[in-house]
């Protein structure tokens, strides 16, 4: 299925042209017209799926560049995979002209995150802990965001963030949209699920 079927902002849908991008990977004409739409959706698909392309293209439709909030939050397991995430969007984001996307992650020395997050942004990609910990510290305010995105959330549970998860999850605002993906489905997805989702569409790839 071809991009032009979707109801992209122009600019996401020219650089999606100039990216090589022809046609929608499965996960992706599965999933994109009910992000777009605005619904929750589930995504079962592993990586090479083009899972983050999905909701990469629906946070950046969503997103009011003129509004210089944080609109989006998205968890991801690990710092390779969230300096990845923010990588694709940021690639996503070209034809889009000042998005700022900043990564939070452990690892790293708190101070230049604290230096960006004063300076502000659209987009923040991070690992739960280093979230809760500026959240701690009150220097990071979730109460615009409208998108949620749990990446890889079977591996933040095996991790251990559900705790970290649930206390990011209540500092967003409740008529959020949110997209989940996960490889597999265990019993903690699934209340996980019931907890923090609306009527969720699922797309297995
Ligand atoms: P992911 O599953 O998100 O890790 O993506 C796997 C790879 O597929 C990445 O290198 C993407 O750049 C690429 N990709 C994602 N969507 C498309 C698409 N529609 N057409 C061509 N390549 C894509």
């Amino acid at each position: 299925t071809a991009f032009a079927s979707l109801n992209l902002k122009p600019g996401l849908f020219d650089n999606l042209k100039t990216m090589g991008y022809e046609s929608m990977t499965q996960i992706q004409a599965e999933s994109l017209p009910a992000i777009l739409a605005g619904d929750d959706v589930i995504g079962q698909g592993k990586t090479g799926s083009g899972k983050t392309a999905a909701f990469g293209l629906g946070l950046l439709n969503k997103l009011d560049v003129k509004r210089f909030r944080i609109q989006t939050m998205v968890l991801c397991p690990t710092r390779e995979l969230a300096d990845q995430v923010a990588k694709d969007i940021r690639t996503l984001a070209r034809g889009i002209h000042n998005i700022k996307v900043l990564t939070l992650c452990g690892g790293v020395p708190m101070g230049p995150q604290i230096g960006s997050l004063e300076h502000g942004a659209h987009i923040i990609v991070g690992t739960p802990g280093r979230i809760v910990d500026h959240l701690d510290r009150n220097r990071l305010d979730l109460s615009n965001v409208n998108m949620l995105v749990l990446d890889e959330a079977d591996r933040m549970l095996e991790m251990g963030f559900q705790d970290h998860i649930d206390q990011i999850i209540a500092e967003t605002p409740h008529e959020r949209q949110t997209l989940l993906f996960s490889a597999t489905f265990p019993e903690q997805i699934q209340q996980v699920v019931e907890q923090i989702m609306y009527k969720p569409l699922m797309v297995k790839v």
